[in-house]
């Protein structure tokens, strides 16, 4: 480890390598009155295994992650955004941010010293040879052990590039006898709060992908004013989605490479998809302004398509084979029923903020109707929310009194949102149950979007 961190002049918390220690057991009451105890503890040196399926690889937006020739997996700093996905996605934690650079970092095998006919340095250093290396087929044949223990995770995720040869007293593959005794030596504490941040951002974005689908849906019910004001307002939801994202980049500047990995990077597809679905957004909005008839249902059709593929990809970046708390059915629902609910919300408040500022929505344009099929939304979304809450695995639900917050406040926001539309109470009225109603829905989507990343656990170390 500290052989590693001299030779990559590594910052402060950064460690490409790491030595693992994983403990567990207790004192046992026997039969005759004795105690016996099953405690056990062992070693784990790990660091990047160089895997033949790199997961960060596949998943890495601007390809700055690569696996060359020879199997060694690397990084390019100069294509890396900082956008600690990698990090995310890797079941090993070898991926490390240096703050310093806003960049991501890794094992590279050192390749300079095996150019030069060298051992990489943490094999060098090691004094007992616990470490080696060498071809993979030549270590497959002395086969040392398969990488089939706890804590490790299962190698068919990645198949990593690496044997060990198990302790004794090893656990099996998901046992969870035991645990890791050195977190703080192991585990980057913070590593999930940057791209808490950098997701939320996104997120926010692809809500607004159904605050334009709702008036598109709706374009028949709608004038020009009222379709204008709801295309430009998802325009600026989805640019403002899209600077949160960018601000809480290592390295914004080279956001340009986002989009090069869209053979099999989501997070790249998404952010196309995002621009895409922004310009065309600008185009719709320009021509709402200077050629009105050119906005048909066609038009507004591709528009709901390019909106529906970003929701699709912004799905999918969440659903990672290393992650089993978000890669079910249950988060894409969630999403989905976010995005209509917001969305349906969204739009109804576009509408009610302009009946209130000026004539639009009285008579021309079937108020009533539109507002209705809104509510279908907000309802629709509300339902796929409480459906996708019982397809999560256990071990992804949240924990405490706060488990009941979010589908009790949405409840009351949709309770609230159907009072006012049945009870045919006064105008003022209906306003303020509205925005009551509103501010339910959006704390609980809140509070979901929170108990959503905290469900973050990634298999492995
Ligand atoms: S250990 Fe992680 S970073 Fe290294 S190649 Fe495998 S998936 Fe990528
Ligand atoms: S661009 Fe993102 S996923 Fe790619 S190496 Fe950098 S931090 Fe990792």
């Amino acid at each position: 480890m500290v052989a590693c961190k001299d030779k990559n002049d590594l910052d402060p918390g950064v460690r490409w390598r790491r030595v693992v220690e994983y403990t567990g057991g207790e004192w046992l009451s026997m039969p005759d009155g004795t105690y016996a105890q099953d405690v056990f503890s062992y070693y784990i040196s790990v660091s990047c295994n160089h895997c033949s399926e790199p997961i960060c690889v596949e998943v890495c937006p601007t390809t700055a992650m690569n696996r060359d020739e020879h199997g060694i997996v690397s990084i390019d700093p100069a294509k890396c955004m900082g956008c600690r996905y990698c990090e995310w996605a890797c079941p090993y934690s070898a991926p490390q941010y240096q703050a310093g650079s806003g960049r991501m970092s890794k094992c590279d095998f050192c390749r300079d010293e095996l150019k030069a006919g060298k051992a990489p340095a943490c094999v060098a250093a090691c004094p007992t040879r616990a470490l080696i290396f060498g071809e993979f087929d030549e270590l497959q044949q002395d086969s040392v052990g398969q990488m089939t223990f706890a804590p490790l995770p299962d190698p068919e995720l990645t198949a990593p590039s690496a044997f060990f040869k198990p302790h004794k007293m090893s656990k099996p593959l998901n046992s969870s006898a035991g645990y890791i005794a050195n977190p703080e030596e192991t585990k980057d504490a913070k590593s999930l709060e940057p791209g808490y941040v950098y997701t939320d951002g996104s997120v926010c974005g692809g809500k607004c992908v159904v605050c334009a689908g709702c008036p598109f849906w709706n374009s028949g019910l709608a004038d020009l004013l009222h379709l204008k004001f709801q295309i430009l307002v998802a325009l600026c939801l989805v640019l403002a989605g899209l600077a949160a994202a960018m601000s809480h980049l290592g390295n914004p500047g080279d956001s340009l490479h986002a989009a090069k990995n869209l053979k099999s990077s989501w997070l790249s597809r998404e952010i196309f998809s995002v621009n895409i679905f922004a310009g065309f957004l600008a185009v719709m909005v320009a021509l709402a302004q200077i050629r009105p008839g050119a906005l048909n249902v066609w038009v507004l059709l591709v528009g709901s398509l390019a909106g529906g593929a970003v929701l699709s990809a912004m799905t999918r970046v969440y659903r990672l084979r290393t992650v089993p708390a978000w890669n079910h059915a249950g988060t894409s629902l969630t999403f989905l029923g976010s995005a209509l609910l917001l969305g349906g919300l969204v739009c109804t408040l576009v509408l009610k903020i302009l009946t209130l500022l000026t004539e639009v929505g009285h008579d021309v344009m079937g108020q009533n109707e539109f507002r209705n099929v809104a509510l279908i939304a907000v309802l629709a979304g509300f339902i796929l929310k409480m459906l996708a809450a019982g397809l999560k695995p256990s071990g992804a639900n949240a924990a405490g009194p706060f488990k009941a917050l979010q589908p009790v406040m949405q409840g009351a926001g949709v309770a609230l949102w159907l009072v006012n539309i049945l009870a045919g109470v006064n105008p003022v009225f209906q306003s303020l149950l509205l925005f009551l109603a509103a501010g339910c829905l959006v704390s609980g989507e809140i509070i979901h979007r929170i108990q959503f990343y905290s469900s973050y656990q990634r298999v492995g170390l």
